[in-house]
């Protein structure tokens, strides 16, 4: 039998895309992509308190930035939508009708304070573990009567006495079993209607039809209560694919103590997206145990559950730059020229206008750059002083390079040199300036660093005749000059 995959990625908008949870997203897209199913995308905002439209977007804007597109959910529609569990009460209710008519949920009236007080007896070793069923006793004409009477009460569903242990036979994990007994009547609808999100969440799977739940492993614990809710509905268990969680370095779950963790700090940090992907996808994952360039194409055509790792993964910072460095040296030309544009442009360097006019020089920028760019952000300190209209000079690179007499009439002389080279190349600079330091008798080293301070402010920069060449012999001889 031929399955159609249907898998979806269920974010709680209550914060900015984690990576641990991109990398779920994309695990359930490309293995979406690779079987040819639908990729979903639900938004559990079930909780008023923290959930927000702008964090929903956040959420949406950095999946497209990683390239991640759902062919159901918000902004893309759907036949199964609404695809916010807020505005699907509708559904929610229609699942507990059904529900109550097969007798697999049951009102329950106890209130906090008797809950409190079973729990505190529990806990000393008398009562029963979880909640007693107390109100499952209760004949059905008499919780009929108190419902109508207006009494508050919550729905708990009902599990089935003869029911043998749970298994969960999940496809990276293995075969876990959860005792019955371990299971209590949890409840699906709280006193003031709204489901929980061990009810809800079955309700959207079963309705949207999804057939693999690839999910982190913190929901493990809920899928044997879910298990459940799928068999009190009478609908099939899906497959279930729980994901080990991300470590930082010290063996300890990922956090902001390790450093950026939003797919959105990476991407201002200066992560290219393709990198951000590769990498969240081999964190767990592998084609062949050793390729670590693998593409978005590949991803597509390759994905597959089985070879997804069941230990934690360690989240190397170090590994995700190198990797953008790669990514940034394997970019043709023209393609990296226009995605430093923006990073330029958000310096307050230039302008999109700017790189329309002259798209050639902006294209002669990359080699100067990319061989040392491990980050986007790299190339505001390496370009800018082709943009300002003045440098301002370090004042340790000006004590470090032209505080000799030596360097000091070498640019005098050096400013004159180059006003007059007849072709403004990088070689007509090179040979004047070796000609010059020749002529001299000065070091080029020495002659070549005071330059690079007087143009640049520093001592580090682009290859220098490559960026005296870019900026122009009239800039280059004003700030010589004013160098010295
Ligand atoms: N909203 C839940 C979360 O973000 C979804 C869990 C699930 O995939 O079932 O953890």
């Amino acid at each position: 039998m031929t399955v159609n995959v249907r898998v979806r990625f269920a974010p709680s908008p209550t914060g900015a895309l984690h990576v641990g949870g991109a990398r779920t997203a994309i695990y359930n897209w490309a293995f979406a992509r690779r079987t040819g199913g639908a990729f979903v995308l639900r938004i559990d905002d079930t909780d008023p308190e923290r959930s927000t439209a702008e964090n929903t977007q956040q959420i949406l804007r950095s999946l497209e930035w990683l390239g991640i597109d759902w062919d159901e959910g918000p902004e893309a529609g759907g036949p199964f939508g609404p695809y916010f569990q807020t505005q699907r009460s509708d559904s929610y209710a229609a699942a507990l009708e059904r529900m109550k008519a097969n007798g697999t949920a049951y009102p329950c009236f106890c209130t906090v304070a008797e809950l409190d007080a079973k729990r505190t007896e529990a806990a000393a070793g008398e009562g029963v573990r979880g909640y007693d069923r107390t109100c499952r006793r209760l004949d059905p004409a008499t919780a009929q009567a108190r419902i109508s009477a207006g009494e508050p009460h919550v729905w708990r569903l009902a599990v089935p006495e003869d029911r043998g242990d749970i298994l969960v036979d999940d496809a990276i994990r293995g075969e876990t079993v959860f005792p019955v007994s371990a299971m209590d009547d949890f409840v699906l609808v709280r006193t003031d209607g709204t489901p929980t999100y061990n009810f809800a969440t079955v309700v959207d799977d079963a309705e949207m039809e999804i057939t693999h739940v690839i999910r982190g492993d913190d929901h493990l614990s809920n899928t044997p209560r879910q298990i459940l809710v799928f068999e009190a509905l009478g609908h099939f268990v899906p497959v279930f694919a729980h994901l080990s969680m991300i470590w930082g370095a010290d063996g300890r779950k990922l956090s902001k103590r390790h450093g950026a963790t939003s797919v959105e700090a990476f991407h201002e940090e200066g992560i290219l997206p393709e990198a951000l992907l590769n990498y969240l996808a081999l964190l767990g994952w592998s084609l062949d145990g050793e390729t670590t360039i693998v593409s978005r194409e590949t991803l597509r055509s390759c994905f597959s559950l089985d070879r997804i790792s069941k230990n934690p993964a360690i989240f190397d910072f170090d590994k995700l730059e190198w990797m953008n460095g790669v990514y940034i040296r394997e970019m043709a030309p023209e393609l990296l020229a226009a995605r430093m544009l923006p990073w330029l442009e958000d310096a307050g360097l230039t302008s999109a206008e700017d790189f329309a006019k002259r798209p050639e020089w902006y294209r002669a920028l990359v080699p100067l750059v990319s061989e040392r760019m491990k980050r986007m952000t790299d190339v505001v300190p390496a370009l800018g002083f082709l943009f300002a209209d003045e440098v301002r000079l370090d004042p340790e690179a000006v004590e470090k390079a032209l505080s000799s007499d030596e360097a000091r009439n070498g640019l005098v002389a050096a400013a004159d040199a180059l006003a007059g080279v007849e072709s403004w190349d990088t070689e007509a600079i090179e040979s004047t300036l070796r000609a010059l330091a020749e002529s001299l008798a000065v070091k080029p080293k020495v002659l070549f660093q005071a330059i690079r301070v007087a143009v640049t402010g520093s001592t580090v920069s682009p290859p220098l005749f490559e960026s005296l060449a870019l900026l122009g012999r009239e800039a280059t001889v004003l700030r010589i000059r004013a160098a010295r």
